[in-house]
Parts: structure tokens; sequence; C-alpha cells
């Protein structure tokens, strides 16, 4: 009977509510774009995935329509019983060529990819060595895995392990655990990492990860569903922007941020690997097909981006803009390339509730950010998490820019 969980639930709920934790969603009633609708007032958008600018691009959506009259709506089905069309195989060669690997697999999502990607490869005489940053998807899919677990302070390459002043909690570097799991006679160890971590916009040092994984004979996974796209001189990824392309053995990523925008995530790597997934990665095996408007759109993406780097040009002139004047006004902010611009409220009094006061008033400003606080970053690490994308015009950036500076002052910031 529900009736004593619905008495427990109204009382938990009530409790995150209390605690300014109940999370609400903002209802856009347009187009996902630069410039969105929410309730009924045109704002410009500054905090979606919409990296390159995609999700309502007309090429795109005249390709996904296409696709519908072509290869019809859905498959209803999983891709190895009758749910497999060229259009599919197509995609996943194109992803391979653009990523420079051997083989992709794809799936409904990147969190999917993440959940399959572990527990057909490795099981207990085996390790997973894992950035202690790493996105829930892959947190969850490790947990799936019965391989031996490490986890290693985020970023931290050394042989060490000592306290962390941040949690007090005693905190491995990377070749810590490397060394314990070879000590410990693992057979297979793969060291996995996000490409770029979304709450700093910081990027995964893919060249000291290599080498160690080199020294210590492990694998390298790099989740790059914040990077693909745009990353690296012709946006393959954070491989190519730490220039080791060809040395990151797995890629997982989503279609569902740069990539367009809509669903969809894959895994990529070697053949083997590859055709292991086809034959044990569970949500391939029971979750349905990616729909082929889906398809056909990302193979649209796919295209765009292999024809010229126009749009990660834009996003990368458009980050550098935002993030020097910003910088420049006297804002703390966390440096960095990418296009994720933290700007840091930690120094201020009270910052929790100047962040999500800062929120309210820029988006009676007409811009649209969010703020972010415990538990979703760390106590004090309070911040207003600012994406910047193609689809913004250089006024657009100029016209966060000023809103920025007018509430900063308004609020004594700066
Ligand atoms: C967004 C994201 C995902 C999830 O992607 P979906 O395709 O939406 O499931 C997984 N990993 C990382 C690092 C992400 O940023």
């Amino acid at each position: 009977m529900y009736g004593k969980i619905k008495e427990h639930l109204n009382n938990e709920l009530a409790a995150i509510r209390e605690a300014g934790l109940f999370k609400t969603e903002r209802i856009i009633e347009s187009e996902q774009g630069a410039e969105i609708v929410v309730k009924g007032k045109k704002v410009l958008n500054f905090c979606a995935n919409n990296y390159l600018g995609l999700s309502s691009h007309p090429e795109l959506i005249k390709a996904a329509h296409e696709e519908i009259d072509r290869r019809g709506y859905g498959l209803s089905s999983v891709r190895f019983i009758c749910g497999t069309q060229d259009i599919h195989k197509e995609l996943e060669k194109k992803v391979s060529d653009f990523l420079g690997m051997e083989d992709t697999i794809l799936f409904s999502s990147a969190f999917d990819a993440n959940g399959a990607v572990f527990e057909p490869l490795l099981g207990p005489d085996d390790a997973i060595i894992s950035d202690a940053l790493n996105h829930a998807s892959i947190i969850d899919g490790v947990r799936l895995c019965k391989a031996q677990r490490w986890a290693y302070k985020h970023s931290d390459m050394r042989d060490v392990e000592e306290e962390d002043p941040a949690t007090g909690k005693t905190a491995k570097g990377l070749e810590r655990c490397l060394k314990e799991a070879r000590e410990n006679g693992c057979r297979f160890i793969m060291i996995a990492t996000d490409g770029v971590f979304s709450m700093d916009g910081d990027i995964a040092i893919l060249k000291e990860i290599c080498d160690l994984a080199d020294k210590y004979d492990a694998m390298v996974m790099v989740d790059d569903s914040h990077s693909t796209g745009f990353m690296g001189k012709t946006g393959r990824g954070t491989h190519e922007f730490r220039g080791v392309m060809g040395r990151v053995d797995i890629i997982t990523t989503t279609f569902g941020k740069a990539l367009g925008g809509a669903s969809g995530g894959c895994i990529s790597g070697p053949k083997e690997i590859i055709d292991w997934m086809r034959n044990k990665a569970r949500p391939y095996l029971f979750s349905n097909t990616v729909a082929p408007a889906v398809v056909g759109g990302t193979i649209k993406v796919i295209d765009l981006l292999t024809a010229s780097t126009e749009l990660r040009d834009k996003l990368e002139t458009n980050t550098k803009l935002f993030r020097s004047k910003m910088t420049e006004a006297g804002f703390d902010i966390i440096p960095g390339e990418h296009p994720i611009t933290p700007i840091m409220f930690g120094k201020y009094p009270d910052c929790s509730k100047l962040a999500v006061k800062f929120g309210e008033r820029m988006l009676e400003e007409g811009i649209y950010v969010t703020p972010f606080s415990f538990p979703v970053v760390p106590k004090g690490k309070d911040r207003i998490r600012v994406q910047i994308s193609a689809g913004h015009s250089t006024e657009h950036v100029e016209k966060a820019i000023a809103a920025f500076i007018k509430v900063g002052k308004e609020l004594e910031m700066i």
C-alpha cells in the first residue's frame, strides 16, 4: 500500500525544500538556442550545453525530417534483432573517422554508454582507476562492474597518499593507485576520466595520464561528452587538444551536447572491444535503437564539422572574449580555455545566497544563467556557471558581460 511511503516522501521533500535544495525546472517556451523564451520573455541563454549552437540548426532539422520520411519514426527493436538500419552503420563509421578510432557502437545516451563499457571488459581480477570528480554515469558504470576499484584525487598524477585538506580524508595520486593495482596482481587495468570536468571546466591532463598508462601497462578510457565537436584544432576532442590522438584506448561521448543536442551516445575504440560490446553490453542488448531522425541529424552534424572548423573557431573566439573581459572586470573566474566559465562567489560573505540573488538579477537583465551550490559543488565553492556557445553573436556575449558588470557592481562584488 502506498500510504506509508507517501508520508515519508512528503517529509523528505519538505526537508530538501527547507534546505533550499529542491530542484525546479524552468520551462522554455521556444526552441533551444542563444535566445529563448521563458515566462513569455525573450532572454539570452548562457547555460545550455549547446556549444556549437546546433540544437535548432535548420540543416539538422531538415536532415532529421528527411530521415523520418526515408527510414521512419522508430525501430521498435533492439539493434541486434531488427533495429539496425544502414544509417546506424553510417553514423558509427562517421563517428569512428571523426574521433580517429577503429570502430563505434551507438547507445541511447552517453549515460548508457558509460553504464555499458566497464562490466563486459573487466572482472574481479582487473582494476578500474577513476578520477575522483568523474561524471555520475562513470561512477554508476564502475559500480556495475566487478573489477577492483581505486579513485585518485582529481588530476593528481603523483605517487603519493596524503590527507586532502579539502575533505580531511586521505587521497591517492594516480601513480600510487597504478602501483597498488599492479602490486595486487591485477590482470587488466583501466584508467577512466572525464575529458572535461563539467563544474570547473578544466581539461584532463591526458598526456600525463597516457604516459603513466604506458608505464604501468594500463588502458585509458575518456568520456569526452563536454568536448566532442569543439575541443582541439579540428574539434575532435580532448585527445586532439592534448596531442594524444591514437593513445586513448576508449572514448565515450554524447550526441546530446555539442553534436545537435537531441540524444544518443557511443563507445569508440579498438575493433575487438566494440565487437565485444555488441555481444555483451547490456544497454545495447536490452534497450531500443536510436531513432532515425536523431541518427540523420547527427550524421549531418559530423558532416558539417568535418567540412569546416568555423563553428568551433567561433566558439573559441566567443570564449576568449568572455573570459578576458570578465577577468578584466574583476570577477573571480577559474582560468582555462573551455566554454564552461565558472564565476566564483566563495570570497564574498553569504556566497550561496549571493549567487542565487545574482542569478535572479541576471534573468531580470535578460540573461539566463544558473547558480550552483552545495551539494552540486563543494561548500564555499558556489558559482554561476556560464556556458558560451558558437550560437551567440559577439553582441550577445557583450550584452552578457555588460549585465554581469552591472549586477556585480550593484551587489558590490566588483
Ligand atoms: C552529459 C554527460 C553525460 C551524459 O550524456 P547523455 O547522453 O545525456 O546521457 C555523460 N558523461 C559526461 C561527462 C557528461 O557531461
